[in-house]
Formats: C-alpha cells, structure tokens, sequence
C-alpha cells in the first residue's frame, strides 16, 4: 500500500547488476569526501565480494553534518518556516520516490535484500512517512488562566542505526524527526552504508531544504560515538545491541544530557497452548525464528509449548524448517540468505556449538552450508532448558529454542525470567486467556495468533533492557518534540 493508502504494487525482481552511485558523506544535499581522507570497504556477504569503497565518516565530518543540521533547524530557515502541510507534501513525495527506486535500495541493502525486498517492508516504510502528520495539543482555561501547550522540535537529532534492516531503521528515526520539524544526522551501520546513502539523494531530489537530512557513514565508535557526545546534537536515537545502548546513554549523559532514546535486543518469548490452531502456531513462530535468518530485534528466540502438542509442534517445526529454500539474495525464490558478516557468522555458530554441548537436542540444522558464503542452516533445538545459553543469549541467527511447559502461571513465569522485554506471542483460541496472558508478559508488544505484525501506527519498543522509549506513530512524536506549556494571565472582569 503506498503512502496514499492505494492498493500494494508488484514488486519488480531487484536488478542484477548495478552502478553504485553514492558512497560519499551526504552532507547539506551535496556529496562530500571525508575530511581525514579514510575509506572503508563494504561487501556483499552472499559472496564475500567487495562491493565498493565509502567515505569513512569521523568526528571532524561529524561536526560538519551537526553544523550543517544546526543552521537548517535555525529559527527563520526555510525549514523551520515551512508549515506542517508542506513538510507533509516533501515527506510523501520522499514515499513515492522510494516506491520509484525500491529495487535498486533492494540491491543497496547489501545481502539483506531477500528481507527488506520481499515482504511488506517497503510498504511499512512508505507508510512510516505518511502516518506521523498529526498535530497534537492541550488547552486548559478557567476564570484565571488560560494555558496551552506548544508542540516544538527538539532541534539536531541524531541517529544510530544497525544493519539488519538497513532502510526501515533509517525510516523509522527520520520520518518521525521530520514530522516534528528536526533535522537530522543519521549514521547507518557500517556494513549496509549504501542504503542509506542512495535515500540521502531521493531526499535531495524530493526538495528538502540542505542541511535538513545529513548521513555520515563510519563505525561506530568514531563517527557514532561522535554523534552521542556532540554538544550540538539534541537528542539521540539508537537502535543496536544493549551494551552500545548503555554507551550511547552515558555518552549523552557526560555530554549535554540529549534525550536518549533506545530500541536494543530481545530474547522473545512465544507461548503456545494446547488449544491454539497447532498449523498457524508453528508457522508464525517458524516465520518469527528465521526471519532475516534470524537477525531481528524482535527474534522469536523461546517457544515454550504446552506439553500435550509438544512432540506434534517440534515434529512440524522440523519439516517446516527442512523446507525453507536457501540461496541467492536475489533469486525470487529464496526466502533464507546469508548472515550479515564473520563476527556474527562465529557468534551464531559458537551460541549453536554451546547448545548441543549444553545438552539441548539438535533437531535439524545446526552448522553453516559449507563453501557458499556466511550461509547458517536454519536450526531448531527441542528439550532446551532455561539455564541454557541459547535460553538466555540473544543469538541473532537463524535458530529456533522450543522448551515445554505445563502451566500457564510457569509459561509466562519463565516467558518474563530475562532482562529483555521487547516483544512476546501468545497462540490460543480462548480470548480471555490471550488478554490475562498480553497482561502478564513484560514487553513492549504482544502478538496474539500472529507474529512480526508491525504497523507504522502502532508504539514499538522495550520494556526492562530491551530499551527507552516508542518507536512509530503518535508515541514517536512524543519523543521527537519538546512541549511548552503557555500560561496567560486572564484581566478579571466583574
Ligand atoms: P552494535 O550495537 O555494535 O551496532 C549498531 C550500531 O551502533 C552501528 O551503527 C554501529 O556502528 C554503532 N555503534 C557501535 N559501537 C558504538 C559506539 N561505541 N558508539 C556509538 N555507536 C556505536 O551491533 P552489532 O555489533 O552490529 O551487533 C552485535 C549484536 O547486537 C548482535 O549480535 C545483536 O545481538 C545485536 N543487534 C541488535 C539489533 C536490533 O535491532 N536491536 C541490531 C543489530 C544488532
């Protein structure tokens, strides 16, 4: 569905073969090199192959985009004179030109292309720029006062984002950051800078003012850390692994105290009843496992199934598992991929390693596809127990944990015994015990009968370590907007 709400496109093959044309740092709508004169490499991980070199950003191009950003969002920029209905127009015009481009962002996402291209994520992020337009305020008055509330932009808002969904990551801080009125500079992962570079020029073609949107791809310790501890960055949004979340908070707290919000890792728990269509149980949590080969936040890592279905649900999951098609990112037909890179590679098979030593029971799977890339087969463990690594590590990869369980005040015991709180599912048909059990479970969303069912309206972030603050819809306003409150003395008339 595009941002206009009219019926889903077809979705065209990704190009094979294509000219990468933007690999510099995007800074006031022009291409600029590095200020250290640094490249890195960027690589395509279903084959090892280098793709291109990128400009590397550091602190010094930092400073430039935080620069360029600050005059943007100043008091009588075209930007912050332009009205909400105009912002609205460039940020649809930014929609359709992402539905124009979306097979050559497909092939830009650098190996993630079978995720982001082939399911509703294109539609999602299109629709994450049309949906956040919404104003919003109080009014109080009584013979006294009158007071009302102001919502204004917070000013320079930078962004961290990983690589696993390289353009709705981008979307999901810059659209609500522009809605509100901010600029932006954003640094995208250091494994998938081409995405995000190829949406800085769709962002210059759609009209935004220079300086509004500035991407500063590098690493993360360098230009990311320089984001987090930058006295002219006034807020800092994140998306990654917990502990660069921790860094993230404490670089802005020894900084300027910019507000920090944080959308960090998961550990999900799925719990499936006895009385729950057993077919769609097994298929949403599956989908849920191995989705982006198991490289999401939200990764249905524990499925904990009631004990009368248990031996059915494992026996399904296996044969569904053994039937999922593996290959080529940019074959139509494949649906599993490679990870992303080496270090995760080793993470996810060592994680896989400690599980059979741990005596978890390898159902199918369980060891990378030998010479074909960074290829992990997708792997299901039954008989897991809650002291296992695999029960507690988030594993980011394409692995699926099913523990038993006897009853419902254990299932979701267990369900909330982690630091995480991201996200959760429950399958059953009875509504009462769906609604007890979304009551329960410590996350910041609940599936009921579904799973990955994300909408640009709807609040997404952690409870407890998985993260501060929402993502998407009216929440994310909230966090990209200040809120003044105007008094005004009333004249007393008798
Ligand atoms: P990461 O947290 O290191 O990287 C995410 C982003 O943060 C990248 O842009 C990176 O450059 C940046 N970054 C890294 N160190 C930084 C620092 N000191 N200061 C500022 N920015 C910094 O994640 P990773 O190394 O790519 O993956 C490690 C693990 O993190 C994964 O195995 C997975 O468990 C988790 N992860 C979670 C998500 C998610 O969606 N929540 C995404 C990616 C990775």
């Amino acid at each position: 569905v595009n941002s206009q709400g009219s019926p889903p496109m077809p979705f065209p093959q990704p190009v094979k073969v294509q000219e990468i044309r933007y690999t510099k740092i995007f800074i006031n709508n022009e291409w600029h090199a590095s200020v250290k004169g640094k490249t890195f490499q960027t690589f395509n991980p279903a084959t090892g192959v280098k793709i291109c070199d990128v400009e590397e950003a550091d602190k010094a191009d930092v400073d430039k985009a935080v620069k360029a950003a600050r005059a943007a969002g100043q008091k009588g920029s075209p930007w912050r004179r332009m009205d909400v209905s105009s912002r609205g127009r460039l940020l649809h015009k930014l929609a359709d030109l992402i539905e124009r481009d979306r097979t050559l962002l497909a092939v830009g996402s650098s190996g993630l292309i079978t995720s982001e291209s082939k399911t509703q994520i294109y539609c999602h992020t299109v629709k994450c720029l049309g949906c956040h337009l919404k104003c919003f305020s109080f009014f109080f008055s009584d013979n006294t006062f009158m007071c009302f509330t102001k919502h204004e932009p917070i000013g320079v808002c930078g962004a961290i984002i990983p690589w696993n969904f390289p353009l709705l990551m981008f979307m999901w801080k810059v659209a609500p950051a522009l809605c509100c009125g901010n600029t932006v500079v954003i640094k995208p992962a250091e494994q998938t800078p081409l995405t995000a570079l190829h949406v800085g020029a769709l962002i210059k073609e759609a009209g935004f003012p220079p300086g509004v949107v500035n991407i500063v791809p590098g690493f993360g310790p360098t230009a990311g850390g320089a984001i987090a501890s930058h006295m002219g960055v006034d807020k800092v949004a994140f998306t990654g692994s917990t502990k660069v979340g921790q860094f993230i908070k404490e670089a802005a707290a020894k900084s300027n105290l910019k507000r920090v919000t944080l959308e960090l890792g998961g550990k999900n728990p799925c719990i499936v009843f006895a009385d729950s269509n057993l077919q769609l149980a097994v298929e949403e949590t599956q989908k849920g496992a191995f989705f982006n080969q198991g490289q999401c936040c939200t990764a249905a890592s524990r499925v904990y199934v009631e004990e009368e279905i248990y031996e059915e649900f494992v026996r399904r999951s296996v044969e569904s598992a053994k039937s999922i098609v593996i290959g080529d990112p940019l074959d139509p037909r494949t649906v599993h991929g490679p990870q992303i890179e080496q270090k995760q590679f080793d993470k996810i098979l060592e994680l896989i390693d400690s599980g059979k030593k741990e005596g978890a029971r390898l159902e199918c799977g369980g060891a990378a596809i030998e010479d074909t890339g960074l290829y992990i087969q997708p792997t299901v463990f039954s008989g897991v127990k809650d002291h296992m690594r695999i029960a507690k590590e988030e594993i980011f990869g394409p692995v699926q944990c099913i523990f038993r369980f006897k009853s419902q005040q254990e299932a979701i015991e267990r369900a909330n015994s982690t630091e995480y709180g991201l996200a959760a599912a429950v399958f059953t048909s009875n509504l009462d015990r769906a609604l007890s059990v979304s009551a329960d479970l410590e996350t910041g969303t609940v599936w009921v009968n579904c799973y990955n069912a994300l909408h640009a309206q709807a609040p997404f972030g952690g409870y407890k370590m998985s993260g501060n603050g929402r993502e998407l819809g009216e929440y994310a306003l909230a966090e990209y907007s200040e809120v003044k409150a105007v008094t005004i003395k009333l004249t007393e008339t008798q």
